[in-house]
């Protein structure tokens, strides 16, 4: 039997969320192809799983578009467009189905896919809403994916119901959750914190790369009303949003918590940080998609406080596998935060649950089964 030959195509080079996603889920396609925009990190992750991974000499065209870029700065970037449409479209007809792992990688395959007349799946890591996109970009989006596509791969509820409520197809869409695997930790919180460097005393941690609709900023103004707590924020601003950064260094001098707050960066050893710290925060002030953090934290074994937006309350199983508090709500969070300092029996017994509803619901082998599968039926391969 011919294996499908799959073409996984992404905008960016950076590592995030959608792409930590996308290098589990290219697991089982070694020897097929990744096409990039942009060269960075990603490209040798996606090499080493054994793909042929490709940058387009075209993308660095597109570094001007951001989401929320207005008409004016897109027309100059037509031509970039126009190349990497024309360069999807050559590589597509060298395969069985197209995935589109972003935003920008959707849009330019959806013309692409058929033009080369190749299936389109595209993978949507984000909630379609005024939040993060601009009224033109959704409708394109919408009206690209309703007549382009063949799946719309989502991760969660939240990022299926914005999706149809922006007009998007109800029966394109398939549900599947992210998978995380993680190793367990042997080694004890101290050990963690003496190896890594990190305070004594009371202390959470916040993962998320820096982005004002992460929430960053609550978490510090709810320190501020929490003493003797500390905090380390994992995590740079990895899509442009240096300003944000500056403005959090500087909060942190103006409410006189320096001395609580570490900024230690991006991390690669988020899941060994988390089982050092008190209590995992997840701040998102505006609804998340998933939230892959989440669920890392459940698998730490440590205690949750997220914000109720988005996907968080069918991850948390509506507040029994963590704590829920209302987004952008400083005293609720400093609140909850206390509340986590003094552990219970109750708090363990949550933590427990927390653990295996991860394993049960978010597992790597689930989220396999279910894109591979659907890739194989889409390129039409017989069982
Ligand atoms: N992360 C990381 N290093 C950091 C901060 C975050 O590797 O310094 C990881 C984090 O562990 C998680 C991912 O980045 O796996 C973020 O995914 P999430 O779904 O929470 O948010 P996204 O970035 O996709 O919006």
């Amino acid at each position: 039997m011919m294996s499908s030959r799959v073409l996984f195509v992404c905008h960016t080079g950076s590592i995030s969320g959608a792409e930590l996603v996308l290098l589990d889920l290219v697991r089982p396609w070694i020897g097929q192809s990744a096409l990039l925009f942009e060269d960075g990190p990603l490209h040798q992750a996606l090499a080493a799983r054994g793909l042929n991974v490709k940058v387009s000499p075209w993308g660095s065209g597109l570094n001007d578009v951001r989401r929320d870029s207005s008409f004016v700065k897109v027309v100059p970037a037509a031509g970039a467009m126009l190349g990497i449409v024309a360069e999807v479209a050559r590589f597509a007809r060298r395969h069985d189905v197209v995935y589109a792992n972003s935003q920008k990688a959707f849009v330019l395959s959806a013309i692409a896919a058929k033009l080369a007349r190749r299936p389109l799946i595209w993978h949507l890591h984000d909630i379609i809403s005024p939040a993060h996109f601009g009224r033109m970009q959704r409708r394109v989006q919408v009206m690209l994916a309703n007549h382009c596509t063949i799946k719309v791969v989502v991760p969660s509820k939240a990022a299926a119901d914005a999706f149809v409520a922006e007009g998007g197809r109800k029966e394109l869409v398939a549900i599947v959750p992210n998978g995380l695997d993680i190793p367990p930790e042997t080694q004890t919180s101290a050990e963690l914190r003496r190896e890594l460097d990190l305070p004594q005393g009371p202390l959470v941690g916040v993962f998320s790369r820096l982005a004002e609709w992460k929430g960053q900023h609550v978490v510090l103004r709810a320190l501020a009303k929490a003493p003797g707590v500390s905090c380390i924020l994992a995590g740079s601003a990895l899509f442009g949003e240096e300003t944000y950064e500056q403005r959090l260094r500087q909060m942190v001098g103006d409410l006189d918590i320096a001395d609580r707050v570490h900024f230690l960066g991006q991390r690669n050893d988020v899941p060994r940080l988390m089982r050092a710290v008190d209590a995992v925060i997840h701040p998102s002030i505006d609804p998340e998609p998933f939230g892959r953090t989440l669920v890392e934290a459940m698998l730490a074994e440590v205690p949750v406080i997220a914000t109720d937006a988005g996907a968080a309350s069918d991850i948390l199983e509506d507040g029994k596998a963590g704590t829920l508090v209302p987004p952008d709500d400083p005293d609720a969070m400093a609140h909850a935060i206390r509340n986590a300092m003094s552990p219970s029996p109750a708090h363990a017994e949550q933590i427990r649950h927390a653990a295996a509803r991860a394993r049960s619901h978010y597992s790597v082998g689930q989220m396999l089964d279910a894109t591979s599968g659907l890739i194989r039926q889409v390129a039409g391969e017989k069982a």
